[in-house]
């Protein structure tokens, strides 16, 4: 049996998958923010799967962040409370087993690449268009995670092929650069390319809904928001050349938009043919927490 954990901001949520394991056996409790009480709610969701399905299982943890290779110590995390803890250790500690943890990016494109929309198929680059973006990459149904830990983090390279205006906007980063990918593609860049154009200042949702009633300056943001996503994702392929990227996160859900992707593709990329195929993922928001528990990988015993 494998147990998936994900660590979220917001909630921790528990799966437990293996062959004879029932599809049901899932917890999910609020996150404390504080750093003894994360500990004990993943130790208790843990304790509660087991009793339920009548067995241990292998244990594997995505968290909004990376456990740093050389430290040991989380780095990157959005809950603060994570930050400079050694959470593998205590995990491992707690749990008397081996436990895995890795970044929820990684963990989407894992489940993806296992038994979603990238089964069967050997390089997937997962990609996370959300409030923040990010991505994974998995070769072979495994992570590939990079001495930096840092690969598929495409979220903070520079858009491609700008146009005047979008060099003009250049917009401020967190990452203390400007004109990354992510301030154009997350939510929020989205709904600044839409009031900085002159829409007004509107939710996701509602410019989606604008679109769909024939309105000519939410349609125009929707086809930015393509053509950059799709000049974005042809550097992405230049440089990995992946079989298929999976789309997740809250943006992906923007009608047609890998079918619009995918007709784009050949503008940009450095090949006649392209034969990657842009989808959205099958699993949904239970990516991240199947993908935890695939790190423990299929051919391994659990
Ligand atoms: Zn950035």
């Amino acid at each position: 049996m494998r147990i998936g954990v994900d660590l979220g901001g917001t909630k921790i949520e528990g799966i437990a998958l293996g062959a004879d394991v029932p599809a049901a056996i899932r917890r999910r409790v609020a996150t404390p923010r504080d750093y003894a009480g994360t500990l004990d709610a993943i130790a208790r969701l843990v304790a509660e799967i087991e009793a339920e399905a009548g067995r241990t299982g292998s244990v594997g943890v995505g968290i909004p962040g990376v456990v740093g290779h050389a430290t040991g110590l989380v780095k990157n995390a959005n809950s603060t409370w994570l930050i400079g803890r050694p959470l593998l250790a205590d995990l491992e500690a707690r749990l008397s087993r081996p436990v895995r943890v890795a970044n929820d990016a990684n963990c989407f494109t894992l489940s993806e690449a296992v038994d979603g929309a990238g089964r069967g198929l050997e390089t997937v680059f997962g990609v996370i268009l959300g409030t923040g973006v990010g991505g994974g990459i998995a070769i072979r149904q495994r992570v590939h995670e990079g001495p930096n830990q840092i690969a598929g983090e495409w979220g903070h390279n520079p858009l491609p092929w700008m146009t005047n205006g979008e060099r003009a906007a250049m917009p401020a980063c967190y990452c203390g650069k400007a004109g990354c990918v992510e301030t154009f593609l997350s939510g929020p860049g989205f709904e600044r390319d839409h009031e900085r154009l002159g829409g007004g200042r509107h939710s996701s949702q509602e410019i989606v809904r604008a679109a769909a009633a024939g309105d000519p300056r939410a349609t125009e943001t929707l086809e930015r928001y393509s053509d950059r996503l799709t000049r974005a994702l042809a550097a992405v392929i230049n440089l990995l050349d992946p079989d298929v990227i999976v789309l997740g996160g809250g943006m992906s859900n923007l009608p047609a938009l890998p079918s619009a992707v995918s007709a784009a593709l050949p503008r940009y990329v450095f090949s006649d043919t392209v034969l990657t195929r842009v989808v959205l993922n099958t699993h949904g928001d239970s990516s991240g927490v199947r993908g935890a528990a695939w790190l423990w990988p299929p051919d391994v015993e659990a």
